[in-house]
């Protein structure tokens, strides 16, 4: 995503301070300074990268700092705190219950996103288990409601909505011999909100998902036509939905909303394309309204839970486990999610589970989303938009390391050649059957020993990166990229060791204790 720049930027001075022999006043400032900039061109506002600055110097007083103290960690501790303060609304959200009818009212300005939202929104909690329905109460866009139905159908969740009269037309005018019957004309939205209700509270759906009209611009008739839904259908909780490239003056958008409707909760949308993201999301919460998930991308899936704490945690370059553990749910199969997390606790992060990992990664696509929420992965490995570049990528390492599967290959033919010559052997001396039963035991150790099942990238001698470039026709250059990958990526799965395998739904508190 975009902010990944914004992230890098700051994980960036963060690490060129740590680099520095002393941290000192201006080795601080510097850091500071670039975080600054950092934040500003994210279109965050100034009197909050300012106030945000002060307060990590007077958190962070080098002078009184005793030698012992590591003030990396001080100083990176201060920056995640303040860029939370940031960020946070102070409020948390309604929540809706499982099981239990809930209305949710979307709203917002054409074109930013708001049905797409509707979609995500119902189709993330389908995938939890949820009932929800989709009803489409906007008359004003032409074309809405086959947008809506169109989703629906897709993501399999039911919908109600109708034509408007003024749509009809536009329709009838393009199908000339159309029976008029065939369209359930109404133009009023908020008698088709209430028929949507009532329909599917008596279908037993608990999430009841009402899509309202945008326009172009804030004006009198958008609010009026809100409002009335609004006391007609008695949500339980309204969304506001909003576009992040407005950066900054999301504040006074939300705001807006806020006075015209009870907003309870707020979805940012495109924050897959859009350099002032950061300014959004901390315009937003400068209104107390708590932002629930980001969009980050034209697909259903491409939508994110937003939590502050895992959001800045990510943005640094520090991983986001509460994520990747729901990732993991979400994504991986059923079948190999226990194997998966298991590996994950041993912390053992073999050459060859970084082979199966990218097998999946090339095979099913979306985990790469799984791998997103690690520090490290996305920005480097699979950074967003680079997709096509990233999978090359991945299968070049892996032609690597079929190169070394083959040595594997080699290794048990080597071994089997050898017992076949003790056999022999035994014919004339008269080895014991015990014997040669230990002959075996030791030759699978040494197959299961192949460099794929190694842990330790030192055993890569130079004769053994240069083999591995000849067997697969790269370069020793690319090779030795794979191996860095590959200790880059050990050192992210060693922070899992001792991972406690959870149940679905105890992933949060497990995931944060690992966070702290
Ligand atoms: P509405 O008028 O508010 O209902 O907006 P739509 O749902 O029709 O969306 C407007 C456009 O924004 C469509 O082309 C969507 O595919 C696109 N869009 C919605 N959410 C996102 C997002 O998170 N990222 C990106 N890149 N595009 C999005």
């Amino acid at each position: 995503m975009v902010l990944a720049q914004l992230g890098g930027s700051i994980s960036r001075a963060i690490q060129q301070m740590s680099n520095a022999t002393i941290i000192d006043e201006k080795v601080l400032n510097e850091c500071l300074n670039e975080i600054t900039r950092a934040l500003l061109q994210a279109d965050v506002q100034f009197k909050l990268v300012r106030e945000m600055q002060t307060n990590i110097k007077k958190i962070v007083n080098l002078d009184d700092l005793a030698a012992g103290h590591n003030k990396r960690r001080i100083i990176q501790q201060a920056i995640f705190n303040e860029l939370c303060k940031i960020l946070d609304p102070g409020k948390p959200s309604f929540t809706p219950k499982k099981g239990k009818p809930s209305v949710i009212m979307f709203v917002g300005l054409q074109g930013s996103g708001k049905t797409t939202t509707c979609t995500k929104y119902a189709y993330y909690h389908q995938k939890k288990g949820w009932k929800p329905a989709l009803v489409c109460a906007d008359t004003f866009r032409a074309g809405a409601f086959d947008q809506l139905k169109q989703n629906a159908t897709k993501a399999k969740i039911p919908f109600y909505g109708r034509y408007s009269f003024d749509n009809l037309l536009d329709i009838l005018s393009a199908f000339e011999n159309l029976e008029i019957d065939e369209f359930y004309t109404e133009s009023d939205p908020v008698r088709i909100a209430v028929e949507g209700v009532e329909t599917f509270k008596k279908e037993n759906c608990d999430l009841i998902i009402v899509d309202t009209s945008g326009r172009h611009k804030q004006e009198a008739a958008l609010f009026e036509e809100m409002r009335q839904v609004s006391e007609a259908t008695n949500p339980d909780l309204v969304i506001f939905v909003m576009d992040s490239s407005i950066g900054q003056a999301a504040f006074d958008q939300a705001q807006a909303f806020k006075q015209s409707v009870s907003v309870g909760a707020v979805i940012v949308t495109k924050m897959d394309g859009h350099a002032k993201g950061g300014g959004a999301l901390s315009a937003v919460a400068a209104t107390k309204s708590p932002v629930i998930f980001i969009g980050t991308g034209e697909h259903m899936d491409e939508f994110e839970v937003f939590d502050v704490k895992p959001f800045v945690s990510r943005l640094l370059g520090m991983g986001d486990w509460s994520g990747f553990m729901d990732k993991i749910h979400e994504v991986v199969p059923m079948d190999q999610q226990p194997e998966l997390l298991q590996k994950l606790s041993e912390g053992n992060f073999t050459l060859r589970i970084m082979y199966e990992q990218f097998q999946n990664i090339l095979k099913m696509g979306p985990i790469g989303q799984v791998f997103s929420m690690l520090p490290g992965f996305s920005s480097e490995l699979m950074p967003k938009g680079r997709e096509k570049e990233s999978q090359a990528k991945i299968k070049r390492y892996m032609t690597m390391m079929d190169s070394m599967t083959n040595e594997g290959k080699q290794l048990l033919f080597m071994c089997f050649a050898f017992i076949n010559n003790l056999m022999a052997w035994e014919l004339t001396f008269s080895f014991s059957f015990f014997q040669n039963s230990a002959l075996f035991l030791i030759a699978n150790v040494l197959i299961s020993d192949t460099e794929l099942d190694s842990s330790n990238p030192k055993l890569m001698n130079d004769s053994r990166i240069m083999r591995i470039a000849r067997g697969s026709g790269r370069q020793v250059r690319e090779v030795m990229e794979m191996l860095e990958e590959y200790k880059r990526l050990a050192k992210i799965w060693s922070k899992m060791k001792g991972l406690k395998i959870p149940k679905k739904g105890e992933m949060s508190a497990l995931s944060r204790n690992m966070n702290a």
